[in-house]
């Protein structure tokens, strides 16, 4: 017999009631998520994969959450190559798509307010104001929808991985929480679908993020955290073309500022290269 696996068709739903009816009527196991906001890369596909392992079916969103964006020409030109990305999800034997519009996720001046604590101010929430908001908002949705008993999330976005933690946990929400590594082009560069925005120029100095990143990893010392963060961010200031928001070396379940008794440290670095805003991450102990 030839040893050959039958591929899945992948099952393309848009409305709520679709997703509802089909694990009604055929209950399973194991239900993993990965949400997106699609132009999948191979960070996105990785996630699908640990899905795929650990779960007995596979549902991957992709949703453009308007909530979530505070500048309203990055949600206009947030790429959407649906095409492209349905034949990434059959070749990744991803189960079923979540593709749906937004009036089928918001209704007309919906208002959420999560209380997350300073999470929502410290780094990321400084810079985008209401991000963390939208995020816990469409997040809470399609878990109500989907259901999953496992979902999984990129380290990419370390700090909406706290976030959401913070959610699951104070909703107390029955689902399992599983962050996946970084995916990085071969040169170092976080995959991330804002980066075919990238001019040459742009993706040149990019690089700089994960440079000064591995550099602090290399060379940390506790009782150094100040000036290694000071030189890291001099370092981002000083390539051209690159404007920074923060480099910030913190504790890995508090964001704020690392301490010899913390667990975790990672130093997380926000930056416009060019037009596109970039973030990148490195946990160091
Ligand atoms: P996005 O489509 O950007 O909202 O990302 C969807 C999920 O993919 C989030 O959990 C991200 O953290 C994750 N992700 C994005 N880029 C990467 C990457 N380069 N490596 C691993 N996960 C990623």
């Amino acid at each position: 017999m030839p040893n050959f696996v039958t591929p899945i068709t992948l099952k393309i739903f848009s409305t709520k009631n679709e997703i509802t009816d089909y694990f009604n009527r055929k209950p399973v196991k194991v239900i993993g998520f990965v949400p997106t906001m699609g132009a999948l890369h191979k960070g996105h596909l990785g996630l699908i994969e640990l899905a795929k392992q650990q779960s007995t079916q596979v549902v991957c969103s992709i949703f453009v959450n308007p909530t979530q964006f505070n500048d309203p020409k990055d949600l206009e030109k947030y790429p959407r190559p649906i095409t492209d990305d349905i034949r990434r999800l059959e070749e990744v034997n991803c189960d079923i798509l979540f593709n749906p519009q937004v009036t089928e996720m918001y209704a007309d001046n919906e208002k959420w307010h999560f209380d997350m604590g300073d999470l929502e101010y410290l780094l990321e929430g400084k810079f985008r104001p209401g991000h963390y908001q939208g995020v816990t908002q469409v997040v809470n949705k399609l878990f109500n929808i989907v259901k999953p008993d496992i979902a999984f999330f990129g380290q990419k976005d370390y700090q909406q991985f706290m976030v959401i933690s913070k959610m699951v946990e104070v909703l107390e929400m029955p689902v399992k929480l599983v962050m996946c590594p970084i995916e990085r082009e071969p040169d170092g560069l976080a995959m991330s679908s804002r980066n075919i925005h990238l001019t040459p120029y742009d993706r040149e100095h990019s690089l700089i993020l994960s440079k000064a990143l591995n550099w602090v990893k290399e060379n940390f010392d506790i009782n150094k955290i100040d000036t290694l963060q000071q030189q890291a961010a001099q370092m981002i200031s000083n390539e051209p073309g690159v404007e920074l928001e923060y480099f910030e070396i913190v504790d890995g379940k508090t964001l704020h500022h690392a301490a010899p008794a913390s667990e975790t440290i990672v130093a997380l670095v926000a930056a416009r290269v060019g037009k596109t805003r970039l973030i990148d991450n490195v946990l160091i102990g």
